[in-house]
């Protein structure tokens, strides 16, 4: 009992983290049966996703409106693209030269390929159908423009929704007289309470991600994680460098923040994004971290991380240049410094259109070994473990996003640290 109730005291982010713990030996225990408890992760990400276009919208329209400096908006804007660009840029490198080193697709013989290929077929299939149909960068250019906002709304299209809650902020500000207050006083009051609905959705947190990490675990093949653990660990080594490297050091010259203390801060978004492998499901509690914990004020946050959920994806970035090596190594195709350039400058495109849910990476990554030549089936070679490196990669894109919002807040004097932040 006393047990119980040192728990039900503990933080959020540890209880989550209890949460998530307690998911892997309950996977494991219920394997196939896990179906049992896989509507209450259903719900819990049904949750949090329902704040999602509120949220965002009601707080870049607030954020826009009360910022009423269009020259402060562009130089936030070409910042945030700027370190977007540079970092998933930095993430490719990163993967595409530990995949040259480490060579993870020459140790897989003909047989482990037959096996993973067979074992994937149509899903491969579907998924490559599924880039087939989508829309090149010019067309992803001209869709940032809403034919009609409320149907980017309903479908929750998240660089639509940025397009026209900035248009409408900027336009709010530009009525003379006060006739434009009360719109901004609504927007205000919508984005408070949806804060508040991110507070009480959180409060099942724990119970969410069990269930989430739980159902995972139970629908996993082991057999398969084994035969691409080389593949796999070089993935996760890669994610950890680019966090301690390339985020620690620009925290560290773009800031005075301690890069442990901005990890802290941010965990309880981390663990979300690990357990959903979604980023625009993860956006609630991302913001919330941001503002509440990191101090970032809503003007930067609420434009930042909505922007980076949808077009910042370092982690996926360097997953891909990972395995588009893996992959071409397995088929025994040589890729030389033009085809890693194409790998660098597609992915680093291919992330900018794609949405922050699960699984996407390797819709896109179909896209970008269509460009080098490689043969499109090899996604059925890695299919097995993408729902975990998924997990991982996630976290890693998130994490991007909060630093980058933390890096602008700090040169926009956006950014109110505490003390215990400082280095
Ligand atoms: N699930 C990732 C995200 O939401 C995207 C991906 O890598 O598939 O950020």
């Amino acid at each position: 009992m006393r047990i119980f109730k040192k728990l039900l005291d503990t933080q959020l982010h540890t209880k989550i983290l209890f949460g998530l713990l307690a998911g892997i030996p309950a996977g494991l225990i219920l394997g196939p049966r896990v179906d049992l408890i896989e509507p209450v992760g259903d719900i819990f990400l049904r949750l949090i996703r329902m704040i999602v276009v509120p949220l965002v919208f009601s707080s870049l329209f607030v954020g826009t409106a009360s910022l009423g400096d269009i020259r402060k908006l562009s130089r936030i804007g070409a910042k945030t693209i700027g370190y977007y660009l540079c970092t998933t840029a930095i993430a490719i490198s990163i993967g595409l030269i530990l995949g040259n080193i480490f060579t993870p697709g020459n140790s897989i013989d003909e047989a482990t390929k037959e096996k993973l290929m067979a074992s994937q077929k149509t899903v491969a299939a579907e998924k490559i159908d599924i880039a087939a149909n989508k829309p090149d960068i010019i067309d992803t250019i001209v869709h940032i423009v809403p034919g009609n906002p409320i149907e980017s709304l309903v479908e929750a299209n998240m660089l639509q929704i940025i397009f026209f809650a900035i248009l409408l902020g900027i336009a709010s500000t530009m009525i003379p007289g006060n006739k434009g207050k009360p719109l901004i006083n609504f927007f205000e009051s919508l984005s408070e309470a949806m804060m508040k609905t991110v507070h009480i959705v959180m409060k099942i947190a724990p119970l969410g991600v069990f269930a989430l990490i739980a159902v995972v675990v139970g629908k996993f093949g082991a057999d398969i994680l084994i035969s691409l653990l080389k593949y796999s660990i070089i993935v996760i080594v890669g994610l950890g460098i680019h966090v301690f490297l390339t985020y620690f050091t620009a925290i560290r010259l773009f800031s005075d923040v301690n890069p442990i203390e901005f990890m802290k801060k941010i965990r309880p978004a981390q663990l979300i994004a690990f357990s959903t492998s979604s980023s625009n499901a993860t956006l609630p509690v991302t913001i919330e971290c941001c503002e509440e914990n990191l101090g970032i004020s809503e003007n930067v946050s609420s434009f930042v991380l909505p922007l980076g959920a949808t077009i910042n994806m370092d982690g996926t970035a360097l997953y891909q240049g990972v395995a588009a090596i893996f992959i071409a190594q397995v088929y025994g195709i040589g890729l030389g410094f033009t085809d890693q350039l194409t790998i660098v400058l597609m992915a680093t495109l291919a992330s900018i259109g794609a949405a922050g849910v699960p699984g996407i990476g390797i819709i896109t990554l179909a896209m970008v070994l269509e460009t080098i030549g490689v043969p499109l089936e090899g996604i059925a070679l890695i299919l097995g473990v993408d729902r975990l490196l998924d997990m991982c990669r996630t976290v890693v894109n998130i994490t991007g996003d909060c630093s980058c919002a933390l890096i602008i807040g700090n040169s926009e004097n956006e950014l109110r640290t505490t003390p215990d932040m400082k280095e």
